[in-house]
């Protein structure tokens, strides 16, 4: 009797050590998700890349205590690279790479794509977080959108028991098919919007994104009492080049000279197509001397350019450019008339270039209140 009490006050206690111990899993598990779910709520309400790539890259390593996180991307045409220099993408170093082939993921995942746990061997390791030596184990997480493979994301530990063959990949999953989402949103995003912004021909700015840029920067401008320059350069006799050469041709003279004079410009200048064959350059804090220095530079490595047509023969275009440059003063206007009496003014100055022959640059500084006036 006594011993068949004590079996039974003793398989008690062993069920209620395995409950608590369930109990103790569940809770643990609870807080793991719980943890996964916070940083995917984050991951969410990204909106641009590069809040998107901050997150992953740099705040991760924090939430989720990882001594290295890298991210590959795919990028077969190579039109993520051109994104990423459009929209500036600060350098996250080798953490996130953009791969143009498949062989790369194709080696880290040789069977179907699935997220993998464990050690690695030392070549993958060096490739996959290029100089964190203290990288134990690892997860690697393939990106995937409709059996598509848009590329991988992988969190090192310094902890051998941190991620093991043997583990559980459910949460390391939904975060990588949110990753996953996440990543495809921002970039359609970012693409639209830079559509919408930028010219398709020229790659430059559009006018719409121009008149954004003006008023930001006449605004900034008067705040601060600093100058604003501005420019129109106007391609000479470019129904000249259109006729003798063809409208392809001269489609392909616009693309190169709006490289050439992107190539001219300071990071804080602004180069947009103002519309057909003229462009125009808003150069802020740039006094009438200063401004007349990246005009002439303009106009002179225009004249420079050989701009070989691809079997249509070469062409060497000349550009006329009208110069107005706004400084501030006592005199306080709305900042609209400002804005259109220097464009007026700029737009005057070139027809002024074009008469005095083209190929030239023709300066004035625009005294509000006044008109434009002080020719050079
Ligand atoms: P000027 O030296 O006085 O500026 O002479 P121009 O021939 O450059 O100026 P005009 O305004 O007479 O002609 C501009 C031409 O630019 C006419 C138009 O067909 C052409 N054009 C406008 N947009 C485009 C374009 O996107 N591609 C091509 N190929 N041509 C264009
Ligand atoms: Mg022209
Ligand atoms: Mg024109």
């Amino acid at each position: 009797m006594i011993s068949a009490a004590m079996s039974l006050q003793q398989e008690n206690q062993r069920l209620r050590a395995t409950v608590k111990q369930l109990l103790a899993r569940i809770e643990d598990n609870q807080r793991i998700q719980q943890h996964f779910h916070q940083f995917e709520f984050k991951l969410l309400a990204c909106q641009y890349l590069r809040n998107l790539f901050d997150l992953l890259l740099l705040q991760s390593k924090n939430h989720f205590q990882l001594c290295a996180v890298s991210l590959v991307i795919v990028d077969p045409d190579y039109s993520i690279r051109e994104l990423f220099e459009q929209l500036d993408i600060p350098d996250y170093g080798p953490v996130l790479q953009l791969r143009h082939g498949p062989e790369f993921l194709a080696s880290l995942y040789p069977q179907q794509p699935a997220v993998s746990l464990g050690e690695m061997d030392v070549l993958t390791a060096g490739r996959i977080f290029p100089g964190a030596s203290d990288v134990v184990s690892t997860a690697c997480m393939p990106l995937l959108r409709q059996q598509q493979l848009l590329g991988s994301l992988h969190f090192g530990a310094a902890s051998e028991t941190r991620f093991q063959p043997d583990m559980a990949t459910d949460f390391l999953a939904h975060l990588a098919s949110v990753v996953s989402m996440c990543l495809e949103n921002c970039i359609g995003r970012e693409y639209l919007s830079r559509q919408g912004k930028v010219d398709m021909l020229t790659q430059v700015n559009n006018r719409r994104s121009f008149e954004t840029e003006f008023e930001r920067e006449l605004e900034r401008a008067q705040r601060n009492g600093e100058a604003l320059s501005c420019m129109f350069v106007d391609v000479d006799h470019f129904k000249q080049i259109n006729d003798e050469h063809g409208h392809q041709a001269g489609d392909l003279v616009l693309k190169a000279l709006a490289q050439e004079v992107a190539l001219q410009l300071r990071k804080t200048d602004f180069l947009a197509r103002y519309g057909g064959e003229e462009f125009v350059v808003l150069a802020p804090k740039s006094t009438q001397s200063a401004a007349e220095v990246l005009a002439e530079r303009i106009r002179q490595s225009v004249e420079n350019l050989q701009i070989d047509l691809q079997g249509r023969g070469k062409v060497r275009p000349s550009v006329s450019v009208g110069l107005a440059t706004w400084e501030p003063s006592a005199n306080r206007q709305p900042l609209a008339q400002i804005g259109s009496g220097l464009l007026e003014a700029a737009d005057e100055a070139m027809y002024q270039a074009k008469h005095r022959g083209r190929n030239r640059l023709v300066s004035q500084r625009y005294l509000a209140g006044v008109g434009a006036a002080e020719t050079a």
